[in-house]
């Protein structure tokens, strides 16, 4: 098969089979990589700061908790923030015998962050595009995910580099959209919307984050922003929509602390609220 019809699927492609692959070795690194994964659930959002790392990490934990094998990637390349939200600050990935990079084993997950690869957590990356692609190339093809049921990718806002890459290179993958209620990210996120649908993506459907305040004292909920953006969105866009997380000091206290809620604190709303999520996408 040609390379640039290459759906990087081997084990239904009849080209693979009956020797006449044409792919380059890295198209067949990442080819064989995928082929091992069930499904992959792209995390993405219009706009920072709304969520979507979080989500992508208790989403895999929970996936994990609900006994599946799961991985967890993270290609926001110049913000990777999973690494502080399961407490990976100074880790460095281990290489087989066979050269494969092998994931940081947390909570039943396999992990891979560009962060992981620094030499100072703080440095910052500073890479064009066609670096990028060579770096998530790599996270596909080098990595030795194994066999799993699913793997979580956690993308950057936004429709650039690395959401484009990402999803070039892995055909079958869904995607999972976050917002926050306000009508100006729901603005942005139409735009990822969009994206998913000129890539012919499927939409597993929206979660909307941070929606109303969940008080510490009485747990009574206040909307401080509007209510309903993100299932307003969906409707409007035909897409599913998933449900709410409230906005909670258990949240943000324990990413910051490197023990996300799903895991930290199960009888939180907002873990309970995404137990909820996570069931309806398991159902589908
Ligand atoms: P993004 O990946 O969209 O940039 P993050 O997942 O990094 O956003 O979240 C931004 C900040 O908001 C983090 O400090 C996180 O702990 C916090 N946060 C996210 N969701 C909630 C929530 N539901 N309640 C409280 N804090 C939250």
């Amino acid at each position: 098969m040609p390379e640039e019809n290459c759906t990087h699927n081997c084990s239904t492609c009849p080209s693979h089979q009956n020797g006449n692959c044409g792919a380059n070795e890295t198209d067949k690194a990442i080819a064989e990589q995928l082929a091992k994964i069930k499904n992959k659930i792209v995390v993405l959002s219009g706009k920072g700061g709304v969520g979507k790392s979080t989500v992508a990490v208790n989403l895999a934990i929970a996936l994990a908790l609900n006994g599946f094998k799961t991985g967890l990637l993270d290609v926001d390349l110049h913000g990777p923030s999973i690494p502080t939200m399961l407490g990976l600050q100074n880790v460095q990935p281990e290489v087989d015998g066979k050269g494969q990079i092998l994931p940081i084993q947390i909570y039943g997950l396999e992990v891979i962050s560009v962060a992981f690869f620094l030499p100072n957590q703080d440095d910052p990356v500073i890479w064009r595009g066609p670096l990028k692609q060579g770096a998530m190339q790599q996270f596909l093809g080098d990595v030795e995910w194994g066999d799993l049921d699913y793997l979580v990718i956690d993308c950057p806002p936004g429709t650039g580099d690395e959401p484009l890459g990402i999803c070039q290179l892995v055909a079958d993958r869904k995607a999972l959209i976050v917002t926050t209620p306000q009508e100006v990210a729901a603005a942005d996120v139409r735009r990822s919307v969009n994206f998913c649908k000129k890539l012919d993506m499927e939409i597993l459907g929206v979660i909307e984050n941070m929606s109303g305040f969940v008080c510490p004292h009485c747990h009574e909920i206040t909307y401080i922003f509007n209510r309903g953006g993100g299932e307003k969105l969906a409707k409007d866009m035909n897409i599913p929509f998933l449900g709410r997380i409230p906005i909670e000091t258990a949240v943000g206290e324990t990413s910051d602390a490197g023990k996300p809620f799903i895991a930290a604190t199960p009888s939180s709303e907002s873990a309970k609220a995404f137990a909820e999520i996570v069931d309806k996408l398991i159902a589908r």
